[in-house]
């Protein structure tokens, strides 16, 4: 860690992707570049005497499991609230469950929920770290990260790159912080989506829409692939699984369409048959998707011990 720093970054939160500066992207991916080549067998001490607290509202295996690896991997503390059975279940509401936590003096509080803008707002009652592990379909920085870092761990590169994003766009926090990120560094994105599955104004993210999924493939280098967010759909914004596969479902065939050197990733969890053919998934060839949760953990110590020096450098 000797001479590490991320001058210019003197905010103890991490929120979003949105208006981070292209450098500290880089270095982010470079620090996780580099924890992840060092695999698990090098366990640190950056994290000793802190607390991390995972406080997820929403279902998760991978981010929650990752942060939890990131942070024994540093040595931290880590308690995991099981909001199913704690006072949130009895009306308390998200700020006075925050204020409870924090009267306890964690140093992180890793925060999943369902409102867009739940990590943000949160960050002003708290003088612990707020990581936002997704809002909503507001933003899930550390996904985007990892992303990125896996990419570039296989391409050496994200500028110029044609990236296409395919699925429920409307609805996906990972497209969100996705585009943010690459359009950042230089890439190219294509997002195809049905109408009713994309946000209206989407392009002026720098992004070119398409509803026609031969024509969004067309030479991408990457196909990241979305699931369906049937939790945060309201009305009947698609049609059957069946139909939805057959016009945009990804599969072995229509990957002939992009770079014959193309890479498929999912952030997980897969629908297969519905977003994914179930074949190309486990075709270990063209998927990164174990690459993409592996690629976790490091992007996430990352996080840690970026935020870890902002605040040394006010409280300590
Ligand atoms: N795991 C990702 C998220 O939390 C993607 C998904 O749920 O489809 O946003």
């Amino acid at each position: 860690m000797n001479g590490l720093n991320y001058d210019g970054f003197d905010n103890i939160h991490l929120i979003g992707i949105e208006g981070l500066e292209k450098s500290l992207i880089t270095k982010l991916l470079e620090r996780a570049a580099f924890f992840n080549s060092q695999k698990r067998n090098k366990k640190n001490e950056i994290l000793k005497d802190y607390l991390v607290i995972n406080l997820f509202f929403e279902n998760s295996t991978r981010t929650k499991a990752s942060f939890e690896i990131a942070a024994k991997s540093m040595s931290a503390d880590i308690l995991n609230i099981p909001v199913s059975t704690s006072s949130i279940k009895k009306g308390e509401t998200l700020i006075d469950t925050a204020s409870t936590l924090n009267a306890m003096h964690p140093d992180f509080l890793i925060l999943r929920h369902p409102n867009s803008g739940a990590a943000e707002m949160l960050s002003k009652h708290v003088q612990c770290s707020i990581i936002n592990a997704g809002d909503g379909r507001h933003e899930h920085p550390t996904q985007a990260l990892l992303d990125a870092a896996v990419i570039k761990e296989k391409k050496g590169k994200l500028e110029g790159l044609k990236i296409a994003i395919c699925g429920d766009i409307l609805n996906s926090r990972v497209a969100r912080s996705n585009i943010h990120l690459l359009i950042t560094m230089g890439a190219i994105v294509n997002v195809i989506a049905p109408p009713t599955l994309m946000p209206v104004g989407i392009e002026k993210m720098g992004v070119n829409v398409f509803h026609d999924l031969n024509l969004g493939l067309k030479s991408a280098d990457i196909i990241m692939i979305l699931r369906l967010q049937n939790e945060r759909m309201i009305g009947s914004e698609t049609p059957s699984k069946r139909e939805y596969y057959d016009l945009f479902g990804i599969n072995e065939e229509n990957i002939r369409l992009a770079n014959k050197d193309v890479f498929i990733m999912h952030p997980g969890p897969m629908n297969r048959g519905v977003e994914i053919d179930s074949l190309l998934a486990d075709n270990n060839e063209r998927s990164l998707i174990s690459a993409q949760v592996e690629m976790g953990v490091s992007v996430r110590m990352a996080c840690l011990e970026m935020l870890k020096l902002s605040r040394d450098k006010i409280y300590k």
